[in-house]
């Protein structure tokens, strides 16, 4: 997507939060009538040019009735998505550093599947492989309450086919979201994609694609194994991606079918010992059947 785009996108997002929040106050007016009275009081204030420490007194207390009411501030009157922007797309004129990662976010399009731990149920375990996913989900839980400040920077899930690799890393990657962390969720196969436009093209929209994956806060690279190994790309952009995050302090999830040995022959000495050694890499495990089948 290109950045005049992803302005309009954002503006009219911004656009839609506001016209649902007015409509939000329209029914709260209607059913509560101390909020009303409040509201009314205010307006005839208003009106009559009264003093701004009176109206600041009505103001106050309605925003007193609406918490009463038990409604969030947010509810009537929501926060722009970025501060520096206000979600108009521009600083002092020039594209705020949303619209472009937002334009890559689109280019990719991709966000992770709806899974959460809220949602997660380890009963659909066998029983010996329920003691292994109780550990790794509370490892990857204890990720996610210290992220940004976690122990390693990278993290390597292993696992057969069908084991809820997938899932689990979708759930943290909602969690984050949720805080408020920008991530990024691709498949092995998008991403090589990705970098083999990149290597072969000088088209900026794909710029800001590979733009977006080096700047999300976490970045989920699923299933790796999967794709193909193309010559000056797969391996080199792997290894410079992550390692250009690293740089940046930032977080990346690596999901595979492949154990280490296979992931060393594959992916060569290089990439295990700079992106997956113990010093910067949590290795954690789920086993078990196919949960698909
Ligand atoms: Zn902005």
């Amino acid at each position: 997507m290109n950045l005049k785009n992803a302005v309009n996108l954002i503006v009219s997002e911004y656009r839609a939060k506001l016209s649902k929040a007015k409509e939000n106050y329209r029914v709260a007016l209607s059913r509560h009538k101390e909020l009303y009275e409040a509201e009314k009081k205010l307006r005839a204030l208003i009106l009559d040019g009264a003093e701004d420490s009176e109206i600041k007194v009505a103001e106050d207390t309605k925003r007193d009735v609406i918490r009463s009411l038990g409604y969030s501030d947010e509810h009537f009157d929501p926060l722009p998505a970025c501060e520096k922007c206000g979600d108009s797309g521009y600083v002092n004129g020039v594209y705020c550093d949303c619209v472009r990662k937002r334009a890559g976010r689109e280019t990719l399009g991709h966000s992770a599947p709806p899974f959460t731990f809220d949602t997660s149920d380890l009963s659909v375990f066998s029983k010996d492989a329920k003691e292994m996913a109780e550990i790794t989900y509370a490892k990857m839980k204890i990720f996610c309450e210290k992220f940004p400040h976690t122990k390693n920077i990278n993290v390597l899930l292993f696992g057969n086919v069908g084991v809820g690799k997938t899932y689990l890393a979708s759930c943290v990657a909602n969690e984050l979201e949720r805080k408020g962390f920008n991530t990024l969720f691709l498949s092995a196969f998008k991403f090589n994609d990705l970098c083999l436009k990149y290597h072969t093209s000088f088209d900026n929209s794909r710029a800001d694609g590979l733009n977006a994956v080096l700047d999300a806060d976490l970045l989920v690279i699923d299933d790796l194994g999967t794709e193909s190994v193309l010559k000056n790309v797969t391996l080199e952009y792997l290894y410079t991606v992550i390692s250009e995050r690293m740089n940046g302090g930032k977080h990346t999830i690596i999901t595979t079918n492949l154990n280490t040995e296979q992931l060393g022959l594959r992916y060569g000495e290089r990439i295990h010992s700079r992106l997956f050694s113990e010093r910067v890499c949590l290795t954690t495990e789920l086993i078990g059947k196919d949960l698909r089948r």
